[in-house]
């Protein structure tokens, strides 16, 4: 392995929109149907190994805050020495797309320009879209994150797929 890093990584966004549900499909690949509030926080680890330009692992270290994320101070806390990070909303509720922008200015404030992507979740529920995925891709540009996905962490879309390209990003943009 020529080198390793290993990455704090947080998620933004509204509550319900699937956080814990996208880190639990991630790491435990599994999808529990009922909303569970969490105290404090879960942390969760995962190594990527990339072997495309060399040999690499990036390992997550994915801290998912539980209930009481609604508390600034709070996730503030949480988010200290994040650098990366995911912010995401669901495909079916436009209050939470529309408070990206929000999450974003957060991320900016709590960390020392931590490396994100916006992902739109519940991409299952096609029937219930608010959003269309140029919607989502525009605001990402405009925000300039390191990318833009589509997911599902029920139906287990683009899950592995968004991990592994951020890794990858982020590999890009750290100096080797
Ligand atoms: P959080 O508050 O952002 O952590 O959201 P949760 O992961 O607790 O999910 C909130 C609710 O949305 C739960 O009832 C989940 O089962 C549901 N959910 C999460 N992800 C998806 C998804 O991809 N598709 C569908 N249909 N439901 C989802
Ligand atoms: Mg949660």
């Amino acid at each position: 392995m020529a080198a390793s890093y290993k990455f704090k990584l947080v998620l933004f966004g509204n509550a319900a929109v699937g956080k814990t549900s996208l880190v639990e499909r991630y790491i435990n690949n599994r999808f529990e149907g009922q909303y569970l509030s969490t105290l404090g926080y879960n942390v969760y680890e995962r190594q990527i190994d990339i072997s495309e330009s060399g040999d690499y692992s990036v390992t997550f270290v994915i801290f998912d805050i539980g209930g009481q994320e609604q508390f600034k101070e709070l996730r503030k806390k949480y988010a200290a020495g994040a650098q990366a990070a995911l912010l995401v909303y669901s495909i079916t509720d436009r209050d939470s797309f529309e408070n990206i922008p929000n999450w974003h200015s957060d991320l900016k404030s709590f960390t020392n320009d931590a490396h994100f992507i916006i992902v739109g979740n519940k991409v299952d529920l096609e029937d219930s879209r608010q959003i269309t995925k140029e919607e989502g891709e525009q605001l990402a540009q405009m925000l300039q994150a390191d990318g833009f996905f589509e997911t599902s962490a029920k139906a287990d879309i683009m899950i592995n797929e968004a991990f592994y390209n951020f890794a990858k990003i982020i590999l890009s943009k750290t100096s080797v």
